[in-house]
């Protein structure tokens, strides 16, 4: 059996038509990071206060090591939270804010001491343990937030959007240092974020939700390569793919796809090869199209070109020197086996 087991858990709040959550079911194995994405109001939050066990599912059931917790009060499921809000004690230093939980559950001195002397060293807040919240830059105090779940040593950690008040460096430094915990404890985590990229760095698995309803669990190369809808498809991958009819394929390319000929095509922007017009020695198996570059955004190494073609903008990623094709009629490909085909 699964060490967590979410089966059939649906959530309707009471006035509302529609349910936050539908029969959502998934089973992780112990040590799993496990990534819920989804726009607002897909019911991210709601599966989180379900787990925690700060709301009642409408039905469904929950079980954690081997017990179910369906019913059980909050401080009952050995689960602990990491927050957006780094909800710490302002009136603690560091130390005490980490150790106040220990204190609580009446762990013995020298046991508390030893953990927070590991947990600060591993965090990386050994020079701050008797700082005071208000005293510390943002990613010290997510870092403090982290650093009292891992010393509960919960059966789950809960992990709600703990990065999106951080900047962009910070997200990355903090992501790392979840991720290093994670590998070093083996903690079975569930993540929950707005933001596709960190589930695509972070996760194991990730499940999209949309509405309430899963629309996909997998790795992140599946969700990317192998998304099962449009929506998926749209939501995972920046810039975003590029989807157009299908009437709009090249003959040759219609041809080899006869059976997809009523569907959307979709084809992520690294997947269209681009080569200057006046290029001789490039051998292309695929057929030529002509498109004219009406945007160019250089990222250092890469850049996404905006190719105005038929009457479509597609988005193409290049590693290719873009200097001078600002306005270029260029020819491309599409990489054919890279091309998905959605219902419309
Ligand atoms: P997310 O966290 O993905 O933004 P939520 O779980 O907060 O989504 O919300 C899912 C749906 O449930 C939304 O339609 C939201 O309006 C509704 N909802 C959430 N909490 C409540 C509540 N306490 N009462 C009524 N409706 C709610």
């Amino acid at each position: 059996m699964s060490y967590l087991s979410i089966q059939n858990i649906s959530k309707l709040y009471p006035h509302k038509k529609t349910k936050a959550l539908q029969d959502f079911s998934l089973d992780v194995a112990k040590g799993e990071f496990i990534a819920i994405v989804g726009p607002s109001g897909s019911g991210k939050s709601t599966l989180l206060n379900i787990l925690t066990g700060f709301e009642e599912p409408s039905s469904g059931q929950i079980t954690l090591a081997d017990q179910e917790i369906t019913k059980l009060a909050p401080k009952d499921r050995d689960m602990a939270l990491v927050f957006q809000e780094y909800a710490l004690f302002p009136h603690m230093t560091v130390a005490e804010n980490i150790t106040f939980g220990m204190k609580i559950r009446k762990t013995a001195k020298k046991e508390r001491q030893e953990k927070l002397d590991w947990v600060t060293k591993e965090l990386g807040l050994t020079e701050v343990v008797n700082v005071l919240p208000k005293n510390l830059s943002g990613g010290q105090r997510q870092r403090v937030s982290l650093a009292r779940a891992i010393v509960r040593n919960p059966k789950l950690f809960l992990m709600d959007e703990p990065l999106s008040n951080l900047d962009a460096k910070l997200q990355d430094q903090v992501g790392d240092l979840i991720l290093a915990t994670h590998k070093k404890l083996q903690a079975t985590t569930l993540f929950v974020t707005h933001s596709q990229e960190e589930a695509m760095s972070l996760a194991d698995r990730i499940i999209v939700l949309k509405d309430g309803l899963i629309q996909q669990v997998g790795t992140p190369h599946e969700v990317y390569e192998k998304p099962q809808n449009r929506f998926v498809a749209e939501f995972i991958g920046r810039p975003a793919i590029n989807l157009f009819p299908f009437s709009k394929l090249p003959q040759k390319l219609q041809q080899q796809f006869p059976q997809e000929s009523k569907k959307l095509v979709a084809i992520r922007s690294e997947y269209l090869h681009i080569r200057e017009i006046s290029h001789k020695d490039g051998e292309f198996t695929a057929p030529l199209e002509i498109g004219v570059v009406t945007e160019i955004r250089y990222y250092g190494g890469s850049s996404i070109l905006q190719l105005a073609w038929q009457d479509s903008i597609l988005s193409v990623k290049t590693y290719q020197d873009t200097s001078n094709l600002m306005g270029q009629r260029v020819h491309f490909t599409f990489d054919t086996s890279k091309l998905l085909f959605f219902d419309l």
